[in-house]
């Protein structure tokens, strides 16, 4: 391929670069934005590997969440207070910085709130959140901006209609996004700003030089005074001793269903299944727990098994004696680590990463973004 470009695309695509961002997700394209407008005159590249990509930022169910009570709970037991309340401020205000970017109206962002479904089986862990309510409204109350971010919902039950459903909490502060609409606008937005995206065209490998790093890609290699890696899960290619697990999350959504009215988003069993309603459809997604070790891939995938779960979660728990079929089914893959925060750092001369949300990176990948973007503006 690299052989037969033509004389426009090495002067207009070709040339060295200041900045090749490797990945056009969320946090690639919004560390693009902010790169541009630390410093003007810098030429930034983006290189996609695929031409609508397989990774997480164009499939995930568009939460915009910062923590479920028994989240925070398991959170704060695994890393501490100070920890939580660092990553819970990343959470809030990466979705500040991703709505400072993206206005609402294109966001088509909702704040109806995320609720907590316990079944009769976790009536304890009910309890033990309902009582951590004050705690962490407290506690958080100070990040989020409002006295009340939790609270019992348990009354509103009946008018949803769950089965098998005994107690509910409501966080007050989160909402929903449309996911396609977001990645639109920050890719409309980069190459307005300046920046170069191009799509179909993977980093082979990168080898850092003493003042640059030559990037390895199908189209010949690039130079470029800085690289950053925001390829998330898939990142071990480049860097294997990488805190990263790959974690694959299989969605499905319904066909059109008349009447539906599901003001809100949900997670059941812990935060492994969520939901919402998407325009007049159920869009509903998890499992992994089901197998962690299979869903432990990059491979894109569905299984049986998460399916049919889901498909069983949806007739007799969210529309229960509904007859619903499914429309559409797809697969994305998060990366999870050790660590709570993601992971955004030099990781050789003149590499940079921006990687591991944690499967929360609607919240944090804005925030991310600009965070390495000023990383590397020094
Ligand atoms: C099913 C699902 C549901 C989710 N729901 C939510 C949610 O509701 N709320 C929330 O906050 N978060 C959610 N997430 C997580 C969130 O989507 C991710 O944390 C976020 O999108 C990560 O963005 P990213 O830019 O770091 O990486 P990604 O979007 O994962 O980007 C990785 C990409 O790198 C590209 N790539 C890999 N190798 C190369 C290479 N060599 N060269 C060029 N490109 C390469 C691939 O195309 C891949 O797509 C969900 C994720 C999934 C999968």
């Amino acid at each position: 391929m690299a052989a037969l470009l033509s004389y426009w695309e090495h002067q207009t695509f070709l040339r060295d670069y200041d900045v090749v961002i490797v990945r056009a997700g969320l946090v690639g394209l919004t560390a693009a934005l902010h790169t541009r407008r630390l410093r003007p005159t810098a030429r930034v590249l983006v290189l996609e590997r695929d031409v609508l990509p397989n990774g997480a930022s164009t499939k995930n169910a568009g939460f915009a969440c910062f923590g479920s009570i028994s989240e925070l709970l398991e959170q704060e037991a695994r890393g501490g207070t100070a920890r939580l309340l660092r990553v819970v401020q990343a959470r809030w205000e990466g979705l500040a910085e991703l709505r400072c970017l993206v206005p609402d109206e294109v966001l088509q962002y909702q704040p109806v709130g995320w609720y907590e479904l316990f079944r009769p089986g976790e009536a304890a862990l009910a309890a033990r959140c309902r009582a951590a309510v004050p705690y962490y409204n407290k506690l958080l109350g100070p990040i989020i901006g409002r006295d009340e971010v939790f609270r019992d919902a348990t009354s509103l039950l009946p008018k949803l209609g769950f089965q098998g459903v005994d107690a509910m909490l409501e966080n007050v502060a989160e909402g929903a996004l449309n996911t396609g609409q977001m990645m639109d606008a920050l890719l409309r937005q980069a190459w307005k700003e300046g920046v170069t995206v191009l799509h179909g065209c993977p980093a082979l490998a990168l080898e850092s030089g003493p003042a640059t790093v030559c990037v390895q890609t199908p189209l010949g290699p690039l130079e470029a005074a800085q690289v950053l890696l925001a390829t998330n899960a898939f990142s071990q290619q480049f860097f294997p001793e990488l805190d990263l697990q790959p974690g694959r999350g299989q969605v499905l959504v319904t066909k059109p269903i008349a009447g539906l009215n599901l003001p809100g988003t949900f997670h059941y069993d812990k935060g492994y299944y969520y939901f919402r309603q998407v325009d007049n459809r159920i869009l509903l997604g998890g499992g992994r727990n089901l197998d962690f070790a299979a869903e432990a891939t990059t491979e894109p995938g569905l299984t049986p098994l998460v399916q049919q779960h889901l498909e069983q979660l949806l007739r007799e728990v969210i529309l229960p004696g509904r007859s619903v079929r499914i429309d559409y089914r797809w697969s994305g893959v998060m990366a999870f680590g050790a660590e709570l925060e993601p992971l955004v750092e030099a990781l050789a001369p003149g590499v940079f990463g921006a990687l591991r949300c944690n499967g929360m990176g609607v919240a944090l990948g804005a925030g991310v973004g600009k965070r390495v973007a000023e990383l590397m503006a020094g």
